[in-house]
């Protein structure tokens, strides 16, 4: 779809640039980012999603002066150029598109609320006062060029974290992202240490109890801050990936030695595993051998693997895996369940213990009837096959009382806690014992 929808834009990708660009005061880029679009083009048909595209580039070209170019760089991301406005000027119109951008659009008879999220960066030539200050006169002001800044903003959307999600923000130009993309990857990060787990609880609806923590890469990149997978999982190699487990693995089997060590009851620590590990000879056996070598029982061990494993299961070496795997008593996790393939055939081949419910169906589940038919269904369905169903991506305790009562085992999702580095688990659980004995108890239905 892509490159139908890129040449689409291109009749309305506008380069009006001003004769007198060398002279401008400040420069601000604003990108706009339509998010979601993956949901987005599994909802609405090819020409839908087109029709949608189009009509946004419209509704934003149209907001704009005619000497503010705007460019299409991908389908869903539109690059802005302010030229010559203070900050404060810049984030009104920032502002005003960004609410254009987010206004209802009607396609193929459905009221659509597109979700944009915003990045405005400004630069700031100096400030030039005085009555007489003809601007035919004024000196080129040491600007970074309009690539750089949109680089940087592309770089500052990118890190955008999930709370930050259909949000504007501003930026101050930053010299130090200024042409630092990944210089290294992710495995030259690993061997500098740069590369942490940081943990998400996940809580028992019915007791209250902390379940397990699920292991999510965050990469201390010097330059950057911490950047978030996100970022930097798209351009990962193979090897990259490999390291990267064996990475997160460590880590999480020495957090539960440190959390047994402190005296916490967390029964399992669970790690997110590429399908292309998963088709690669012998990593069952690595990864059990890891488990012996920290003496760690392997029940303890949740493997989260991708929903679309299911069609991957042709493939002789992920079936070796994931029986292997699952017979030494791991235990299977699959995640992002409602986005891929109906896996039923997985779930019955590999003994999945667990289904991970998408956040996009939880999102507003207290509220949406569409979204509350569809989690009824995906819990009856984990109840007639006999594994535990959890809510992923609780924002709200509405979200959290409502799978609750309709059967959900367990959830997790920033109602409980964000992603912490594993000191932070240490207060977090303590905080926790002591606030249980308090909890209302959400009495599962039935
Ligand atoms: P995931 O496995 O579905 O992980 C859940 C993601 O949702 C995490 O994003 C988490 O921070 C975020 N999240 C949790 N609760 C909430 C909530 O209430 N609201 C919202 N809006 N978001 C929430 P994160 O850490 O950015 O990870 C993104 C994805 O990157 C993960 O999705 C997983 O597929 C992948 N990933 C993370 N770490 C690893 C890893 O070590 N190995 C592999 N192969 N993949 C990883
Ligand atoms: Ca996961
Ligand atoms: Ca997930």
């Amino acid at each position: 779809m892509s490159k139908n929808v890129t040449r689409l834009f291109a009749p309305i990708l506008r380069l009006l640039g001003r004769p007198d660009q060398a002279r401008d005061l400040s420069r601000s880029v604003l990108l706009l980012q339509l998010e979601n679009t993956e949901l987005l083009s599994r909802t609405l048909d090819k020409a839908a999603m087109s029709h949608l595209l189009v009509q946004l580039s419209m509704t934003l070209g149209r907001a704009v002066r005619p000497y503010d170019p705007v460019r299409v760089l991908s389908p869903g991301l539109f690059a802005f150029v302010l030229r010559n406005r203070t900050e404060r000027d810049a984030m009104q119109v920032a502002h005003r598109l960004h609410r254009k951008g987010q206004a209802q659009i009607s396609i193929a008879g459905q009221t659509l609320t597109p979700v944009i999220s915003g990045a405005l960066v400004h630069a700031d030539g100096g400030c030039l006062t005085g009555p007489n200050l003809a601007r035919d006169h004024l000196p080129g002001p040491d600007l970074p060029d309009i690539e750089t800044l949109i680089d940087n903003a592309r770089q500052r959307l990118q890190a955008t974290s999930d709370s930050d999600l259909g949000r504007l923000r501003l930026y101050p130009y930053d010299t130090t992202l200024a042409g630092a993309p990944l210089v290294a990857t992710i495995s030259d990060a690993i061997n500098a240490d740069q590369v942490e787990a940081w943990f998400q609880p996940q809580v028992c609806c019915h007791s209250g109890a902390i379940t397990g923590f699920e292991a999510l890469a965050r990469w201390n990149h010097p330059a950057r801050g911490i950047l978030a997978p996100g970022v930097f999982m798209p351009q990962m190699s193979e090897a990259d990936h490999t390291a990267l487990t064996q990475a997160m693995l460590t880590q999480s089997l020495m957090a539960l030695k440190e959390w047994d060590g402190a005296g916490f009851d967390v029964p399992t620590v669970s790690v997110n595993i590429s399908n292309t590990e998963l088709s690669e000879r012998g990593f069952a056996d690595c990864l059990l051998w890891e488990l012996d070598r920290h003496e760690i029982r392997p029940d303890r061990l949740v493997i989260e693997v991708l929903e679309s494993v299911g069609p991957v299961t042709s493939n002789a070496d992920v079936r070796v895996n994931l029986r292997k795997l699952s017979k030494a008593g791991c235990h299977i996790d699959l995640d992002d369940f409602g986005t891929g393939y109906a896996s039923l055939d997985a779930i019955r081949q590999f003994g999945i213990h667990r289904i991970k419910l998408d956040r996009s169906f939880v999102t507003g589940c207290d509220i949406d009837p569409g979204q509350q038919r569809m989690i009824l269904a995906i819990l009856a369905l984990a109840e007639r096959l006999g594994i535990a169903a959890l809510g992923e991506g609780v924002e709200t305790r509405e979200e959290h009382a409502f799978l609750a009562q309709m059967g959900c085992d367990e959830v997790q999702g920033y109602a409980i806690a964000r992603p912490m580095p594993l000191s932070a688990t240490m207060d977090f659980l303590r905080r926790h014992s002591a606030a249980a004995a308090d909890l209302p108890s959400i009495a599962r239905r039935g």
